[in-house]
Protein backbone atom coordinates (compact mmCIF):
# COMPACT_ATOMS: atom_id res chain seq x y z
CA UNK A 1 0.00 0.00 0.00
CA UNK A 2 1.41 3.33 -0.88
CA UNK A 3 1.62 5.28 2.12
CA UNK A 4 -0.95 8.28 2.66
CA UNK A 5 -0.36 11.50 4.66
CA UNK A 6 -1.86 9.32 7.91
CA UNK A 7 0.77 6.38 7.60
CA UNK A 8 3.91 5.58 9.75
CA UNK A 9 5.76 5.64 5.99
CA UNK A 10 4.40 8.82 5.34
CA UNK A 11 5.05 10.46 8.75
CA UNK A 12 8.99 11.79 8.13
CA UNK A 13 8.80 13.13 4.73
CA UNK A 14 5.63 15.26 6.24
CA UNK A 15 7.59 16.57 8.62
CA UNK A 16 10.61 17.30 6.41
CA UNK A 17 8.48 19.08 4.28
CA UNK A 18 7.25 21.07 6.65
CA UNK A 19 10.07 22.09 7.46
CA UNK A 20 11.59 22.60 4.52
CA UNK A 21 8.69 25.06 3.90
CA UNK A 22 9.22 26.81 7.70
CA UNK A 23 13.15 27.94 6.63
CA UNK A 24 12.07 29.11 2.98
CA UNK A 25 9.41 31.06 4.83
CA UNK A 26 8.21 31.61 8.03
CA UNK A 27 9.32 35.66 7.97
CA UNK A 28 12.36 35.19 10.55
CA UNK A 29 13.96 38.49 10.47
CA UNK A 30 17.34 37.11 11.57
CA UNK A 31 17.43 35.27 7.90
CA UNK A 32 16.62 37.83 5.80
CA UNK A 33 12.66 37.79 5.38
CA UNK A 34 11.59 41.49 5.96
CA UNK A 35 8.83 41.34 3.24
CA UNK A 36 5.45 41.12 4.95
CA UNK A 37 3.88 38.13 4.60
CA UNK A 38 0.57 39.13 6.09
CA UNK A 39 -1.85 42.08 6.80
CA UNK A 40 -0.60 42.65 10.44
CA UNK A 41 3.16 42.23 9.52
CA UNK A 42 2.12 44.86 6.60
CA UNK A 43 0.83 47.89 9.04
CA UNK A 44 3.03 47.04 11.44
CA UNK A 45 5.95 47.65 8.99
CA UNK A 46 4.03 50.72 7.44
CA UNK A 47 3.97 52.26 10.79
CA UNK A 48 4.76 51.59 14.39
CA UNK A 49 2.07 50.82 16.58
CA UNK A 50 3.54 53.22 19.40
CA UNK A 51 3.14 56.18 16.72
CA UNK A 52 -0.57 55.73 16.65
CA UNK A 53 -0.50 58.05 19.97
CA UNK A 54 0.21 60.86 18.89
CA UNK A 55 -3.02 60.57 16.21
CA UNK A 56 -5.01 60.18 19.23
CA UNK A 57 -4.38 62.70 20.85
CA UNK A 58 -4.35 65.01 17.92
CA UNK A 59 -6.60 63.69 15.82
CA UNK A 60 -8.60 61.01 16.67
CA UNK A 61 -9.90 62.62 20.00
CA UNK A 62 -11.09 65.28 18.11
CA UNK A 63 -12.60 64.08 15.06
CA UNK A 64 -14.10 61.17 16.32
CA UNK A 65 -14.41 57.25 16.65
CA UNK A 66 -15.62 57.30 12.73
CA UNK A 67 -12.50 59.28 11.58
CA UNK A 68 -10.40 56.63 12.32
CA UNK A 69 -8.15 54.86 9.84
CA UNK A 70 -8.84 51.23 9.76
CA UNK A 71 -5.53 49.34 10.29
CA UNK A 72 -5.26 51.89 13.60
CA UNK A 73 -8.67 50.90 14.88
CA UNK A 74 -8.46 47.29 14.63
CA UNK A 75 -4.72 47.46 14.70
CA UNK A 76 -2.24 49.84 15.71
CA UNK A 77 -4.45 51.51 18.79
CA UNK A 78 -4.05 48.20 20.58
CA UNK A 79 -0.31 49.73 21.23
CA UNK A 80 -2.16 51.54 23.66
CA UNK A 81 -4.19 49.02 25.16
CA UNK A 82 -7.15 49.94 23.32
CA UNK A 83 -9.31 47.25 21.55
CA UNK A 84 -13.28 47.88 19.79
CA UNK A 85 -15.53 46.23 21.53
CA UNK A 86 -18.20 44.14 20.45
CA UNK A 87 -21.66 46.15 19.58
CA UNK A 88 -24.16 44.81 22.53
CA UNK A 89 -27.21 42.13 21.13
CA UNK A 90 -25.30 40.50 18.46
CA UNK A 91 -25.46 37.10 19.45
CA UNK A 92 -22.68 34.18 19.73
CA UNK A 93 -23.89 32.42 16.40
CA UNK A 94 -22.71 35.41 14.53
CA UNK A 95 -19.75 35.89 16.01
CA UNK A 96 -17.76 33.76 12.85
CA UNK A 97 -19.82 35.54 10.06
CA UNK A 98 -19.86 38.82 10.87
CA UNK A 99 -17.39 41.27 9.39
CA UNK A 100 -15.12 42.84 12.00
CA UNK A 101 -16.90 46.86 11.78
CA UNK A 102 -20.18 44.60 11.97
CA UNK A 103 -19.40 43.25 15.66
CA UNK A 104 -17.60 46.77 16.39
CA UNK A 105 -19.43 49.01 19.01
CA UNK A 106 -17.78 52.77 19.19
CA UNK A 107 -16.46 52.06 22.39
CA UNK A 108 -13.59 50.60 23.51
CA UNK A 109 -11.95 48.55 25.97
CA UNK A 110 -9.04 49.79 27.95
CA UNK A 111 -6.54 47.53 30.20
CA UNK A 112 -4.25 49.62 32.21
CA UNK A 113 -0.92 47.66 32.96
CA UNK A 114 -0.02 47.22 36.56
CA UNK A 115 3.61 45.51 36.36
CA UNK A 116 3.77 43.11 39.51
CA UNK A 117 0.30 43.76 40.17
CA UNK A 118 1.93 46.93 42.58
CA UNK A 119 -0.65 49.33 43.61
CA UNK A 120 -0.69 52.65 46.14
CA UNK A 121 -4.41 53.53 47.33
CA UNK A 122 -3.54 56.82 45.18
CA UNK A 123 -3.11 55.02 41.82
CA UNK A 124 -6.36 52.89 42.76
CA UNK A 125 -8.30 55.41 44.00
CA UNK A 126 -7.39 56.86 40.63
CA UNK A 127 -8.55 54.01 38.52
CA UNK A 128 -11.84 54.10 40.42
CA UNK A 129 -12.29 57.80 39.24
CA UNK A 130 -11.88 56.94 35.82
CA UNK A 131 -14.03 54.19 35.82
CA UNK A 132 -16.80 56.26 36.95
CA UNK A 133 -16.63 59.06 34.71
CA UNK A 134 -15.61 57.47 31.76
CA UNK A 135 -16.48 53.65 31.53
CA UNK A 136 -19.79 53.55 33.16
CA UNK A 137 -18.52 51.87 36.25
CA UNK A 138 -16.48 49.56 34.48
CA UNK A 139 -13.32 47.79 35.99
CA UNK A 140 -12.55 43.91 35.78
CA UNK A 141 -9.65 42.25 37.17
CA UNK A 142 -8.09 40.30 35.21
CA UNK A 143 -5.51 37.14 35.37
CA UNK A 144 -2.44 39.25 33.82
CA UNK A 145 -2.87 41.93 37.36
CA UNK A 146 -4.66 44.52 34.90
CA UNK A 147 -7.46 46.41 35.40
CA UNK A 148 -9.85 46.49 31.96
CA UNK A 149 -12.23 49.49 31.10
CA UNK A 150 -15.38 49.12 29.14
CA UNK A 151 -16.90 51.77 27.32
CA UNK A 152 -14.47 53.91 26.74
CA UNK A 153 -14.83 56.91 24.00
CA UNK A 154 -11.78 58.00 21.83
CA UNK A 155 -12.82 61.64 22.75
CA UNK A 156 -12.01 60.98 26.44
CA UNK A 157 -8.55 58.65 26.07
CA UNK A 158 -6.35 61.54 26.27
CA UNK A 159 -7.45 62.75 30.11
CA UNK A 160 -7.33 58.85 30.57
CA UNK A 161 -4.03 58.83 29.71
CA UNK A 162 -3.14 62.09 31.76
CA UNK A 163 -4.92 61.14 34.97
CA UNK A 164 -3.07 57.49 34.80
CA UNK A 165 0.39 58.52 33.86
CA UNK A 166 0.46 61.35 36.94
CA UNK A 167 -0.36 58.46 39.24
CA UNK A 168 2.60 56.67 37.96
CA UNK A 169 0.16 54.18 35.73
CA UNK A 170 0.34 53.54 32.03
CA UNK A 171 -1.38 51.76 29.33
CA UNK A 172 1.98 51.54 26.94
CA UNK A 173 1.71 47.89 24.94
CA UNK A 174 -0.89 46.76 27.01
CA UNK A 175 -2.07 44.99 24.05
CA UNK A 176 -0.78 44.36 21.06
CA UNK A 177 2.52 42.38 19.21
CA UNK A 178 4.57 44.04 22.11
CA UNK A 179 6.02 42.99 25.52
CA UNK A 180 2.80 43.31 27.83
CA UNK A 181 2.82 43.94 31.42
CA UNK A 182 5.31 41.62 33.25
CA UNK A 183 3.59 39.65 36.23
CA UNK A 184 5.06 39.64 39.40
CA UNK A 185 4.61 37.93 42.57
CA UNK A 186 1.71 39.59 44.47
CA UNK A 187 3.72 39.38 47.82
CA UNK A 188 6.69 40.42 46.40
CA UNK A 189 9.07 41.83 49.60
CA UNK A 190 6.56 41.21 51.86
CA UNK A 191 6.05 37.18 52.64
CA UNK A 192 7.76 35.11 55.16
CA UNK A 193 8.76 32.72 52.78
CA UNK A 194 9.96 34.39 50.06
CA UNK A 195 12.63 33.29 48.06
CA UNK A 196 13.98 36.88 46.53
CA UNK A 197 12.51 39.55 45.41
CA UNK A 198 11.92 40.18 41.62
CA UNK A 199 10.65 43.55 41.68
CA UNK A 200 13.96 45.50 40.80
CA UNK A 201 14.27 43.48 37.75
CA UNK A 202 10.96 44.11 36.78
CA UNK A 203 11.38 48.00 37.11
CA UNK A 204 14.38 47.69 34.99
CA UNK A 205 13.03 45.53 32.72
CA UNK A 206 10.37 47.95 31.97
CA UNK A 207 12.71 50.96 32.07
CA UNK A 208 14.53 49.18 29.58
CA UNK A 209 11.82 47.48 27.43
CA UNK A 210 8.52 48.98 27.53
CA UNK A 211 7.74 51.72 24.87
CA UNK A 212 10.68 51.41 23.32
CA UNK A 213 10.88 51.27 19.47
CA UNK A 214 13.25 48.30 19.54
CA UNK A 215 10.99 45.97 20.49
CA UNK A 216 7.27 47.53 19.72
CA UNK A 217 7.23 45.23 16.49
CA UNK A 218 7.60 41.23 17.82
CA UNK A 219 5.64 38.66 16.21
CA UNK A 220 3.29 38.40 18.55
CA UNK A 221 2.19 39.24 21.95
CA UNK A 222 5.19 38.26 24.66
CA UNK A 223 3.93 37.78 27.91
CA UNK A 224 6.25 37.31 30.98
CA UNK A 225 6.26 36.71 34.43
CA UNK A 226 9.15 36.85 37.20
CA UNK A 227 7.90 35.76 40.85
CA UNK A 228 10.16 34.23 43.91
CA UNK A 229 7.59 33.02 45.22
CA UNK A 230 7.52 29.29 46.71
CA UNK A 231 4.09 28.82 45.49
CA UNK A 232 5.02 29.68 41.96
CA UNK A 233 2.16 32.14 41.80
CA UNK A 234 2.44 33.86 38.33
CA UNK A 235 1.37 30.80 36.08
CA UNK A 236 5.21 30.81 35.07
CA UNK A 237 3.94 27.28 32.89
CA UNK A 238 2.48 29.32 30.49
CA UNK A 239 4.44 32.56 30.04
CA UNK A 240 6.84 33.04 26.68
CA UNK A 241 9.32 34.23 29.71
CA UNK A 242 9.43 33.51 32.83
CA UNK A 243 11.81 33.79 36.34
CA UNK A 244 11.44 31.72 39.05
CA UNK A 245 12.60 31.95 42.51
CA UNK A 246 15.17 29.13 43.16
CA UNK A 247 18.08 28.30 45.51
CA UNK A 248 21.12 27.59 43.79
CA UNK A 249 23.56 25.84 45.97
CA UNK A 250 26.79 27.75 45.58
CA UNK A 251 25.27 30.81 44.44
CA UNK A 252 22.42 31.51 46.52
CA UNK A 253 18.67 33.26 45.90
CA UNK A 254 18.15 33.47 42.31
CA UNK A 255 15.62 32.55 39.13
CA UNK A 256 15.66 29.44 36.98
CA UNK A 257 14.41 30.89 33.17
CA UNK A 258 11.62 29.25 30.94
CA UNK A 259 10.45 29.69 28.07
CA UNK A 260 8.06 29.07 25.33
CA UNK A 261 5.00 28.80 27.21
CA UNK A 262 1.40 29.81 26.24
CA UNK A 263 -1.94 28.65 25.84
CA UNK A 264 -4.45 29.87 23.36
CA UNK A 265 -5.80 27.10 20.67
CA UNK A 266 -1.84 25.67 20.43
CA UNK A 267 -1.55 24.84 23.86
CA UNK A 268 2.32 24.38 25.07
CA UNK A 269 3.65 24.38 28.86
CA UNK A 270 7.06 26.22 29.12
CA UNK A 271 10.46 24.50 29.63
CA UNK A 272 13.19 25.19 31.55
CA UNK A 273 16.59 26.44 29.90
CA UNK A 274 18.38 24.69 32.69
CA UNK A 275 20.47 27.88 33.41
CA UNK A 276 20.60 30.00 37.16
CA UNK A 277 20.60 33.79 37.03
CA UNK A 278 20.69 36.16 39.74
CA UNK A 279 18.49 39.18 40.30
CA UNK A 280 20.85 41.56 38.81
CA UNK A 281 21.28 39.22 34.96
CA UNK A 282 17.42 39.11 34.67
CA UNK A 283 17.24 42.33 32.52
CA UNK A 284 20.04 41.13 30.27
CA UNK A 285 18.43 37.44 30.30
CA UNK A 286 14.79 39.05 29.48
CA UNK A 287 16.31 41.12 26.91
CA UNK A 288 18.13 38.64 25.19
CA UNK A 289 15.39 36.37 24.69
CA UNK A 290 13.08 38.77 23.58
CA UNK A 291 15.48 40.08 20.96
CA UNK A 292 15.26 36.52 19.79
CA UNK A 293 11.43 36.19 19.36
CA UNK A 294 11.79 39.66 17.66
CA UNK A 295 14.50 38.34 14.91
CA UNK A 296 13.67 34.58 14.78
CA UNK A 297 10.12 34.14 15.60
CA UNK A 298 7.77 33.28 13.02
CA UNK A 299 6.18 35.86 11.02
CA UNK A 300 4.23 34.28 8.51
CA UNK A 301 0.55 32.90 10.50
CA UNK A 302 -0.05 35.05 12.98
CA UNK A 303 -1.39 31.22 14.38
CA UNK A 304 2.03 30.04 14.64
CA UNK A 305 3.86 33.29 15.48
CA UNK A 306 3.68 32.75 19.57
CA UNK A 307 7.28 32.03 20.66
CA UNK A 308 6.19 28.46 21.67
CA UNK A 309 6.53 27.70 18.20
CA UNK A 310 10.31 28.69 17.57
CA UNK A 311 11.21 27.05 21.34
CA UNK A 312 8.93 23.50 20.26
CA UNK A 313 11.50 23.87 17.07
CA UNK A 314 14.56 24.38 18.21
CA UNK A 315 14.62 22.35 21.84
CA UNK A 316 15.70 24.41 25.25
CA UNK A 317 19.47 23.52 24.66
CA UNK A 318 19.78 25.21 21.38
CA UNK A 319 17.71 28.20 22.39
CA UNK A 320 20.16 28.66 25.37
CA UNK A 321 22.94 28.67 23.39
CA UNK A 322 21.73 31.01 20.94
CA UNK A 323 20.73 33.32 23.61
CA UNK A 324 24.25 32.72 24.89
CA UNK A 325 26.22 32.87 22.02
CA UNK A 326 24.74 35.46 20.15
CA UNK A 327 22.88 37.72 22.68
CA UNK A 328 24.68 37.38 26.04
CA UNK A 329 28.01 36.69 24.20
CA UNK A 330 28.93 34.74 27.66
CA UNK A 331 27.74 31.28 29.33
CA UNK A 332 25.08 30.95 31.63
CA UNK A 333 25.42 29.06 35.21
CA UNK A 334 23.81 26.01 35.18
CA UNK A 335 20.80 25.61 38.06
CA UNK A 336 18.10 23.78 39.67
CA UNK A 337 14.44 23.47 39.09
CA UNK A 338 12.09 24.99 41.47
CA UNK A 339 10.80 22.77 44.10
CA UNK A 340 7.04 21.27 44.88
CA UNK A 341 4.72 24.44 45.36
CA UNK A 342 4.80 24.94 49.30
CA UNK A 343 0.72 25.47 49.05
CA UNK A 344 -2.19 24.20 46.67
CA UNK A 345 -3.68 28.01 46.13
CA UNK A 346 -1.32 30.32 44.75
CA UNK A 347 -3.43 33.45 45.32
CA UNK A 348 -2.53 34.50 48.77
CA UNK A 349 -6.16 34.63 49.74
CA UNK A 350 -6.61 35.17 53.75
CA UNK A 351 -5.12 36.35 56.84
CA UNK A 352 -0.98 36.45 56.16
CA UNK A 353 1.96 37.80 58.39
CA UNK A 354 4.41 39.91 56.23
CA UNK A 355 7.93 39.59 56.90
CA UNK A 356 8.10 42.49 59.02
CA UNK A 357 5.41 41.39 61.83
CA UNK A 358 2.75 43.23 59.76
CA UNK A 359 -0.15 41.12 57.76
CA UNK A 360 -1.49 41.16 54.19
CA UNK A 361 -5.34 40.56 53.51
CA UNK A 362 -6.29 38.61 50.13
CA UNK A 363 -9.11 39.13 49.07
CA UNK A 364 -11.74 37.24 46.41
CA UNK A 365 -14.54 38.88 44.13
CA UNK A 366 -16.55 37.01 41.72
CA UNK A 367 -14.86 36.06 38.82
CA UNK A 368 -12.74 39.14 39.04
CA UNK A 369 -15.78 41.65 38.71
CA UNK A 370 -15.76 44.71 40.26
CA UNK A 371 -16.27 48.26 39.27
CA UNK A 372 -15.03 51.97 39.91
CA UNK A 373 -17.13 52.25 42.87
CA UNK A 374 -16.13 49.26 44.51
CA UNK A 375 -12.26 49.85 43.98
CA UNK A 376 -12.36 53.71 45.30
CA UNK A 377 -14.09 51.65 48.36
CA UNK A 378 -11.44 48.91 48.79
CA UNK A 379 -8.69 52.04 48.47
CA UNK A 380 -10.86 53.48 51.43
CA UNK A 381 -10.84 50.73 53.47
CA UNK A 382 -6.90 49.87 52.96
CA UNK A 383 -6.37 53.90 53.83
CA UNK A 384 -8.32 53.79 56.74
CA UNK A 385 -6.39 51.17 58.16
CA UNK A 386 -3.06 52.48 58.16
CA UNK A 387 -1.93 51.16 54.42
CA UNK A 388 -0.99 52.58 51.36
CA UNK A 389 -0.30 49.56 49.11
CA UNK A 390 -2.38 46.69 47.46
CA UNK A 391 -1.30 44.10 45.07
CA UNK A 392 -3.58 42.48 42.13
CA UNK A 393 -3.03 38.60 41.53
CA UNK A 394 -2.97 36.53 38.78
CA UNK A 395 -6.18 34.70 39.63
CA UNK A 396 -8.32 37.79 39.43
CA UNK A 397 -8.00 38.49 43.60
CA UNK A 398 -6.38 41.16 45.46
CA UNK A 399 -4.25 41.77 48.75
CA UNK A 400 -3.98 44.66 51.20
CA UNK A 401 -0.50 44.78 52.74
CA UNK A 402 0.87 46.72 55.62
CA UNK A 403 -2.02 45.81 58.01
CA UNK A 404 -1.11 46.17 62.26
CA UNK A 405 -1.94 43.04 63.73
CA UNK A 406 -4.71 45.13 65.69
CA UNK A 407 -6.76 45.92 62.38
CA UNK A 408 -6.51 43.19 60.96
CA UNK A 409 -10.56 42.17 62.16
CA UNK A 410 -11.62 45.46 61.32
CA UNK A 411 -10.47 45.28 57.65
CA UNK A 412 -11.96 42.05 57.26
CA UNK A 413 -15.07 42.87 58.41
CA UNK A 414 -15.17 46.00 55.89
CA UNK A 415 -13.89 43.83 52.87
CA UNK A 416 -16.26 41.49 53.97
CA UNK A 417 -19.38 44.34 53.66
CA UNK A 418 -18.31 44.61 50.17
CA UNK A 419 -18.60 41.43 49.50
CA UNK A 420 -14.99 40.72 48.81
CA UNK A 421 -14.41 37.75 50.44
CA UNK A 422 -11.21 37.12 52.69
CA UNK A 423 -12.56 33.41 53.33
CA UNK A 424 -14.83 32.17 50.31
CA UNK A 425 -16.28 29.40 49.38
CA UNK A 426 -13.72 26.99 46.93
CA UNK A 427 -16.08 27.23 44.43
CA UNK A 428 -15.55 31.63 44.80
CA UNK A 429 -11.91 31.26 45.24
CA UNK A 430 -11.01 29.14 42.43
CA UNK A 431 -13.80 30.35 39.43
CA UNK A 432 -11.96 32.54 37.13
CA UNK A 433 -13.57 33.78 33.51
CA UNK A 434 -12.88 35.68 30.78
CA UNK A 435 -14.78 38.68 29.34
CA UNK A 436 -16.94 36.58 27.10
CA UNK A 437 -19.68 38.03 25.01
CA UNK A 438 -20.91 41.12 26.89
CA UNK A 439 -17.92 43.10 25.26
CA UNK A 440 -15.43 40.68 23.34
CA UNK A 441 -15.70 40.42 19.27
CA UNK A 442 -14.03 36.89 19.46
CA UNK A 443 -16.83 35.74 22.26
CA UNK A 444 -19.53 33.17 21.31
CA UNK A 445 -21.02 32.45 25.01
CA UNK A 446 -21.42 34.44 28.30
CA UNK A 447 -18.98 34.47 31.07
CA UNK A 448 -18.86 36.14 33.73
CA UNK A 449 -22.43 36.56 34.98
CA UNK A 450 -22.24 32.80 34.55
CA UNK A 451 -19.18 32.31 36.29
CA UNK A 452 -20.77 34.37 38.73
CA UNK A 453 -24.08 32.48 39.10
CA UNK A 454 -22.09 28.96 39.40
CA UNK A 455 -20.64 30.19 42.27
CA UNK A 456 -23.45 31.29 44.17
CA UNK A 457 -25.49 27.98 42.93
CA UNK A 458 -22.52 25.58 44.04
CA UNK A 459 -22.40 27.73 46.99
CA UNK A 460 -25.61 26.72 47.90
CA UNK A 461 -26.08 23.09 46.70
CA UNK A 462 -22.51 22.47 48.26
CA UNK A 463 -21.78 24.45 51.17
CA UNK A 464 -19.10 21.70 53.25
CA UNK A 465 -16.93 21.52 50.14
CA UNK A 466 -13.55 22.52 50.56
CA UNK A 467 -11.09 21.08 48.75
CA UNK A 468 -9.15 23.28 46.35
CA UNK A 469 -10.98 23.67 42.65
CA UNK A 470 -10.56 25.78 39.92
CA UNK A 471 -12.69 26.13 37.16
CA UNK A 472 -12.12 28.80 34.57
CA UNK A 473 -14.76 29.93 31.66
CA UNK A 474 -14.10 30.91 28.29
CA UNK A 475 -15.76 33.05 25.87
CA UNK A 476 -14.41 31.21 22.56
CA UNK A 477 -11.49 28.65 21.73
CA UNK A 478 -8.99 31.31 22.94
CA UNK A 479 -7.57 30.71 26.35
CA UNK A 480 -7.92 33.98 28.13
CA UNK A 481 -9.20 32.82 31.41
CA UNK A 482 -6.49 29.46 30.82
CA UNK A 483 -9.37 26.52 30.73
CA UNK A 484 -6.65 24.12 29.33
CA UNK A 485 -4.84 24.36 32.97
CA UNK A 486 -8.10 24.08 35.16
CA UNK A 487 -9.53 21.26 37.23
CA UNK A 488 -12.51 21.84 34.95
CA UNK A 489 -11.96 24.13 32.53
CA UNK A 490 -15.41 25.11 29.93
CA UNK A 491 -14.85 26.42 26.88
CA UNK A 492 -17.82 28.33 25.39
CA UNK A 493 -19.41 27.27 22.08
CA UNK A 494 -22.78 26.45 20.34
CA UNK A 495 -24.45 23.44 21.65
CA UNK A 496 -27.30 21.20 21.35
CA UNK A 497 -30.37 21.22 24.24
CA UNK A 498 -32.41 18.49 24.86
CA UNK A 499 -35.00 19.28 22.08
CA UNK A 500 -32.49 19.97 19.46
CA UNK A 501 -32.54 23.56 19.58
CA UNK A 502 -28.84 25.58 19.21
CA UNK A 503 -28.07 27.05 22.34
CA UNK A 504 -24.90 28.58 24.69
CA UNK A 505 -23.02 25.96 26.37
CA UNK A 506 -19.21 25.04 26.93
CA UNK A 507 -16.99 21.98 25.76
CA UNK A 508 -15.67 20.46 28.81
CA UNK A 509 -11.78 19.59 29.55
CA UNK A 510 -11.06 17.57 32.81
CA UNK A 511 -7.95 17.58 35.07
CA UNK A 512 -6.00 20.64 33.78
CA UNK A 513 -3.39 21.89 36.70
CA UNK A 514 -0.61 24.43 36.82
CA UNK A 515 2.72 23.56 39.46
CA UNK A 516 5.60 21.26 38.82
CA UNK A 517 2.83 18.27 37.74
CA UNK A 518 1.03 20.88 35.00
CA UNK A 519 -0.57 19.32 32.34
CA UNK A 520 -3.50 20.14 30.31
CA UNK A 521 -7.15 18.73 31.44
CA UNK A 522 -8.26 16.18 28.90
CA UNK A 523 -11.49 17.24 26.25
CA UNK A 524 -13.75 15.25 27.23
CA UNK A 525 -15.36 13.75 23.47
CA UNK A 526 -18.13 14.81 23.14
CA UNK A 527 -19.13 16.20 26.81
CA UNK A 528 -20.66 19.46 25.68
CA UNK A 529 -22.96 21.25 28.86
CA UNK A 530 -25.24 23.69 27.98
CA UNK A 531 -25.01 27.02 30.49
CA UNK A 532 -28.49 25.91 31.54
CA UNK A 533 -26.93 22.86 32.79
CA UNK A 534 -23.41 23.92 34.13
CA UNK A 535 -24.43 24.02 37.62
CA UNK A 536 -26.06 20.41 37.83
CA UNK A 537 -22.78 18.88 35.71
CA UNK A 538 -20.36 20.60 37.87
CA UNK A 539 -22.39 19.19 41.15
CA UNK A 540 -22.22 15.72 39.64
CA UNK A 541 -18.57 15.88 39.04
CA UNK A 542 -17.83 16.98 42.41
CA UNK A 543 -20.48 15.16 43.93
CA UNK A 544 -18.65 11.76 42.43
CA UNK A 545 -15.12 12.90 43.31
CA UNK A 546 -15.70 13.21 46.72
CA UNK A 547 -17.26 9.75 46.61
CA UNK A 548 -14.42 8.09 44.71
CA UNK A 549 -11.05 9.62 45.50
CA UNK A 550 -8.39 7.34 46.80
CA UNK A 551 -6.58 8.86 50.07
CA UNK A 552 -4.49 12.10 48.77
CA UNK A 553 -5.95 12.17 45.47
CA UNK A 554 -6.27 15.44 44.27
CA UNK A 555 -9.04 16.62 41.93
CA UNK A 556 -6.43 17.12 39.42
CA UNK A 557 -5.21 13.94 39.48
FE1 LIG B 1 -12.70 36.92 24.25
FE2 LIG B 1 -12.32 34.33 23.80
FE3 LIG B 1 -10.51 35.72 25.22
FE4 LIG B 1 -12.85 35.18 26.28
S1 LIG B 1 -11.29 33.66 25.69
S2 LIG B 1 -11.83 37.19 26.31
S3 LIG B 1 -14.20 35.29 24.53
S4 LIG B 1 -11.00 36.01 23.06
Amino acid sequence: MAATPETPAAAPAAAARRKTGRHRGEGQWAVGHHTPLNGNEQFKKDDDGLNVRTRIETIYSKTGFDSIDPNDLRGRMRWWGLYTQRKPGIDGGKTAILEPEELDDKYFMLRVRIDGGRLTTEQLRVIGEISEEFARGTADLTDRQNVQYHWIRIEDVPEIWRRLEAVGLSTTEACGDTPRVILGSPVAGIAQDEIIDGTPAIDEIYRRIVGNPDFSNLPRKFKSAISGSPLLDVAHEINDIAFVGVNHPEHGPGFDVWVGGGLSTNPKLGVRLGTWVSLDEVPDVYEGVISIFRDYGYRRLRTRARLKFLVADWGPAKFRQVLEDEYLKRKLTDGPAPEQPSGQWRDHVGVHQQQDGRFYVGFAPRVGRVDGATLTKIADVAAQHGSGRLRTTAEQKMIVLDIEADQVDSVVAALEALDLRVKPSPFRRGTMACTGIEFCKLAIVETKARGASLIDELERRLPDFAEPLTININGCPNACARIQVADIGLKGQLVLDDDGRQVEGYQVHLGGALGLEAGFGRKVRGLKVTSAGLPDYVERVVTRFQEQREDGERFAA
